[in-house]
């Protein structure tokens, strides 16, 4: 099965990538002085990034886990249950605000564990990450089995909700032993300058440098989590450097956290399209394969079934007539003998080379099997059919392939028989199928018999 993440495109992924950290880096050293600055304060503006982060991170989730139903690699897996987990807990963190669900929010009876929430969601995401990176690097070739990938697909869906449930009842059941890392008035430089904050910093810095050195960044993919991981440390550089909320880093550094996200989404959204046209691609491909033979390039036996069925139909309703012409290679076994199956085969090709010329697009050319060839001649009465069979027979004696047969001293080239037979215009008598291939090959055998190198059509044959 194709893959989403493939490794075209690597390099302008690369580029694009580290062009937009760099302009992030920048942006952010620039805002730094300024970060501790209060702003207006739009209450409303928290959900709205949150819900949006939360939706973003969700799809984001969705669409990995779908490649991990493709690729079966478990850190990819890992990588949709990070963005999950973060999901959820911005869900649930969402539900806490003011304003959101109820005028007063749940805010002061969430407001311990609301903090706690944002600092699990950061690290979770980022240690399933670093998990993921591990897995890889460990095992890079454990692959899920093909049998029970459907079903490891759907545990790896509900873990995020078992893991953020998990989270969430360990805080709430623990909110009375949290330390308090915002004050009343929504400062939290408790958290910034504090253990936590560093272990949050220290969680992302381990999964850049996890991703940048297992991954090596081969993979379009690859380079944008390497970005997103990048923007979550200037995201918490930022808020950390104003530790209090509504203020200028306060508001910026939630920019950081959608760039992360939005660059992500923006990057897995290209690849499903281009997964898609891949797919066509493939499709088309193997579509030509299965009506084309591989020796000859003309159609294949199967397609000639279909087609002679549908033109057979078609020609009985609209009253028009068709023929059949089947081609063989005389004394063919004798030239592969003497020759070898390889030149046998371009002896083959030849012919069908010779066959497919001089044809109209409306018939169809196929090859029956071995040195056999069957010709749809739809919409061709019997005379027309025989000049055609005649003319074939010669052009493909002209060809001049030298032959073997010892006999052949005036003609020491390959020749054809062929056999034709005709549906006559009208629509009786009516014939199958097997009716119109039955004497097209008798008439064939009728050639072969009278000696070969000649045309013989089946109402010929029932005549004499
Ligand atoms: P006839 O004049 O009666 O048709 O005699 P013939 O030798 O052509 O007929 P026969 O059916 O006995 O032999 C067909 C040979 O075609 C047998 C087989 O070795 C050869 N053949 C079938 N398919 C291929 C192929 O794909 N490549 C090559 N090189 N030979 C093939
Ligand atoms: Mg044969
Ligand atoms: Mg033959």
């Amino acid at each position: 099965m194709t893959t989403t993440f493939s490794a075209r495109y690597t390099r302008l992924s690369r580029f694009l990538a580290g062009l937009t950290a760099a302009v992030m880096t920048v942006v952010a050293l620039a805002l730094l002085p300024y970060a501790d600055l209060p702003a207006e304060r739009v209450a409303l503006l928290v959900p709205v990034f949150s819900s949006v982060q939360a939706t973003l991170n969700a799809v984001i989730a969705y669409l990995v886990v779908l490649q991990f139903y493709a690729d079966r690699k478990y850190p990819t897996a890992l990588i949709s249950i990070g963005f999950a987990f973060s999901a959820l807990l911005s869900a649930i963190q969402i539900v806490s605000l003011p304003g959101v669900f109820t005028e007063g929010g749940n805010f002061e009876r969430f407001a311990p564990i609301a903090i706690w929430l944002w600092v699990a969601r950061l690290s979770g995401h980022a240690l399933l990450i670093l998990l993921a990176m591990l897995v890889l690097k460990g095992r890079p070739a454990l692959l899920a089995s093909e049998r029970s990938v459907g079903y490891q697909t759907a545990v790896f869906a509900i873990m995020p909700v078992a893991l953020a449930v998990m989270v969430y009842a360990f805080l709430g059941y623990n909110r009375d032993l949290l330390p308090d890392l915002m004050d009343a008035s929504g400062n939290y430089s408790g958290l910034a300058h504090g253990r936590a904050g560093y272990f949050m910093l220290a969680c992302w810095t381990l999964a850049l440098l996890g991703i940048l050195l297992v991954t090596r960044l081969q993979r379009g993919f690859d380079c944008w989590l390497a970005f997103s991981a990048y923007s979550y440390i200037l995201y918490l550089i930022v808020n950390f450097t104003s530790a209090s909320r509504f203020t200028i880093g306060w508001y910026t550094s939630r920019f950081f956290e959608l760039a992360a996200a939005a660059t992500l989404l923006g990057a897995l959204l290209f690849e499903v399209l281009r997964m898609q046209q891949r797919l066509k691609k493939l499709y088309s491909n193997a579509y030509q394969a299965s009506i084309r033979d591989g020796l000859t390039g003309l159609y294949s036996r199967r397609y000639f079934d279909t087609a002679l069925a549908r033109e057979l139909a078609a020609a009985e309703r609209s009253r028009r007539p068709l023929s059949l012409l089947m081609v063989d290679i005389d004394y063919f076994k004798q030239y592969n003998d003497t020759h070898g199956h390889l030149a046998g085969d371009d002896c083959i090709r030849q012919v069908a080379a010779s066959l497919l010329d001089g044809f109209r697009g409306s018939d169809i050319v196929a090859r029956y099997g071995g040195e056999e060839f069957v010709i749809i001649l739809p919409d061709t009465g019997r005379g027309l059919a025989c000049q055609t069979a005649e003319r074939l027979r010669s052009q493909i004696m002209m060809l001049g392939i030298p032959s073997v047969r010892p006999a052949d001293v005036n003609k020491p080239v390959v020749t054809v028989s062929i056999g034709l037979s005709h549906l006559p215009p009208g629509a009786e008598p009516r014939k199958t199928m097997q009716t119109l291939i039955g004497e097209a090959d008798d008439a064939l055998y009728e050639a072969k018999r009278q000696g070969r190198n000649r045309v013989v059509c089946a109402a010929e044959r029932t005549d004499g």
